[in-house]
């Protein structure tokens, strides 16, 4: 039951009310004062930015500042609604390169807080200004370097309600922690320290963005395995640190998305850091990549939310699909490096190194297919006892040798045993065919066949224009695709061996999830996976030779699906395990 005002009639709520119900749109919790006052040191050009958090910031929060400070005039209506230098007309919005302009955050700070303002603006003397709860207390001459000093004291003593619902003050503190942390990653020109309770907790110097990641969530990161990619588009750019794929986690963390230097929850860009490394990261993890987007203003508009939690996109579809291919592309040179490069102190993660040791030791590999045809393709007999023809049935001991690589057996059904010098190999004999094949079935191109009755298809408004600049690239790997109506489509000829798989490519297309050739990869990673020995089943000596060869030759030994197709352990190690050195 809601209490009803007196005499039921409409009345205009007095100020100090309706000033602190709108506050509480703004300023949530004390994070939300953190994150203002950061962004209002950063538009003030600071290269130097001290926050102190004590009590979780219910007691205190103080931003020191060297920024342009604010004249006598602005400081004295700078807590007012509305007050802003940002922006003069709705035009403005369409040009923005700040990141406030809505002019409430000090206003609402002043509505729920006892705030003073200490701020010397170019050659003038510094002025102090004390609000407490929207009321002016007193206006002064003050001394003081150049810049602004905020301090936020008694966080909601105003409003008692939402004081209620805040939570223990380390956890307060810790929201303040990471908020402080997305505000300065985006600006590795200015210097940062965060102090909490008096003690100075982390120091972010001026450096490159990659260091300063590194220096924000230290010990987290190898350097080595984080690299800085970017890509230029017509209105947009796109830049990132990206993890090698041998790092990578079980939750999302650290997928973390800057639009115009600002943090954001769009999930979108989360699933397209997903895509980008699915096809190196096994099931259920998820890539370390923190992705900034320097998107034209016009095309974007951050005044949905009061805390500019949302934001929308005009091309969304665009950008999606360029972090997908930027991401790929990434991958792609990286394989070669990776091949090159050293991993440091991570040999058991180094998938690569395989073919550099076989070429010193001048090892040849067959050409030839390992499964040429149907009949003999599937040279190996699964565990419930259905034994295919085996064409090679054995292979010597010795002529194994002369080959340098030896078959020593086959472990639980699943992995191939081999070693090369000092290093023991374990190689999943599914994930090492599936590979192989995939490179087969992907590298043939095939006949295109005719459906005879259209596949019919939904297609979101946002996504046609992206999917009909891709038309003629999916018309040149042998899919037709055609508009029947505003969001209607059919699907009129594929692929001959993609016949049975309309599902998935309808989906590729409805979800975008990637570009032309992206959906050939899902496609083979599909076949591949079906046509592939499986889990448990046995094989002979000979074939398993010749996949164990062949999969000595892959460049990223990693199946479709992101899984490594082997595991290795040095001599060295295992003398460890035992406790020999
Ligand atoms: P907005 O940032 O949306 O303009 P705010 O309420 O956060 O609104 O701030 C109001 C104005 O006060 C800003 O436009 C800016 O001119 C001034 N201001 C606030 N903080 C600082 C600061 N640290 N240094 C210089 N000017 C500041
Ligand atoms: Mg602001």
């Amino acid at each position: 039951m809601t209490k009803k005002n007196k005499s039921g009639r409409i009345k205009i709520l007095p100020d100090s009310v309706a000033l602190r119900i709108a506050a509480g749109e703004v300023i949530d919790r004390p994070f939300s004062v953190v994150r203002e006052l950061l962004d209002n040191s950063i538009d003030a050009g600071s290269t130097n930015i001290d926050l102190y958090v004590d009590g979780g910031g219910t007691d205190n929060i103080r931003v020191v500042d060297n920024g342009r400070g604010m004249s006598r005039e602005d400081l004295e209506i700078c807590c007012l609604p509305y007050s802003t230098s940002k922006i003069d007309t709705m035009e403005d919005l369409d040009q923005l390169q700040t990141l406030g302009f809505r002019g409430e955050a000090l206003s609402s700070i002043a509505a729920c807080s006892k705030l003073e303002i200490t701020s010397k603006y170019n050659k003038e003397h510094s002025n102090k200004i004390i609000v407490h709860s929207s009321k002016l207390l007193s206006f002064s001459k003050a001394g003081g370097a150049d810049g602004t000093v905020i301090d936020v004291s008694d966080l909601f003593y105003s409003i008692p309600a939402r004081k209620k619902f805040l939570k223990r003050s380390s956890a307060e503190a810790t929201a303040c922690k990471k908020t402080f942390l997305e505000k300065s990653i985006p600006f590795p020109d200015i210097s940062f320290r965060f102090f909490t309770d008096k003690k100075l907790k982390i120091f972010l110097p001026v450096s490159t963005l990659k260091d300063r990641i590194l220096s924000a969530y230290p010990g987290v990161f190898n350097n080595k395995l984080l690299h800085e990619v970017s890509s230029l588009h017509k209105d947009f750019k796109i830049k990132m640190i990206a993890a090698d794929p041998a790092l990578h986690r079980s939750d999302r963390r650290y997928i973390q998305v800057f639009l115009n230097n600002r943090r954001i929850n769009e999930f979108a860009f989360v699933q397209a850091a997903e895509y980008g490394y699915s096809e190196f990261l096994p099931g259920g993890n998820y890539p370390v990549i923190f992705l900034f987007l320097e998107v034209e203003p016009s095309l974007i508009d951050f005044n949905i939310h009061p805390a500019k939690k949302e934001v929308r996109f005009r091309n969304l579809q665009e950008i999606h699909r360029a972090v997908i291919d930027t991401i790929k592309s990434f991958l792609s040179t990286f394989e070669y490096n990776y091949t090159k490069s050293s991993l440091g102190n991570e040999p058991s993660r180094d998938f690569s190194g395989f073919t550099e040791i076989l070429k010193e030791k001048k090892v040849e590999f067959s050409t030839s297919p390992i499964f040429r045809k149907e009949s003999d393709s599937l040279n190996y007999s699964n565990n419930h006892g259905n034994k295919t023809k085996s064409k090679t049935a054995s292979i010597s001991f010795e002529e194994q040798s002369q080959n340098k690589i030896i078959y020593m057996g086959q472990l639980f059904n699943l992995f191939l045993l081999t070693s090369i010098d000092d290093i023991f190999y374990f190689i999943d004999q599914h994930a090492a065919h599936e590979k192989i094949l995939f490179i087969e079935f992907k590298g043939k191109k095939g006949e295109t066949q005719e459906l005879l009755i259209p596949f019919l298809f939904d297609l979101d408004s946002d996504k046609e224009s992206v999917f009909i600049k891709d038309l003629s690239e999916y018309k040149t790997i042998g899919f037709t695709f055609e508009k029947l109506e505003e969001n209607k489509w059919q699907l009129l000829e594929l692929p001959a061996n993609c016949a049975g798989k309309e599902d998935i490519i309808i989906n590729f297309v409805q979800s975008q999830k990637g570009s032309v050739s992206d959906l050939e990869t899902e496609l083979y990673a599909d076949m591949a996976c079906k046509s592939a020995i499986k889990d448990g089943d046995i094989i002979d000596a000979a074939t398993a030779l010749e996949l164990i060869k062949k999969t000595l030759n892959l460049k990223n030994a990693r199946c479709p699906h992101g899984r490594p197709v082997w595991f290795q352990v040095s001599r060295e190690e295992l003398f460890q395990f035992v406790g020999r050195t």
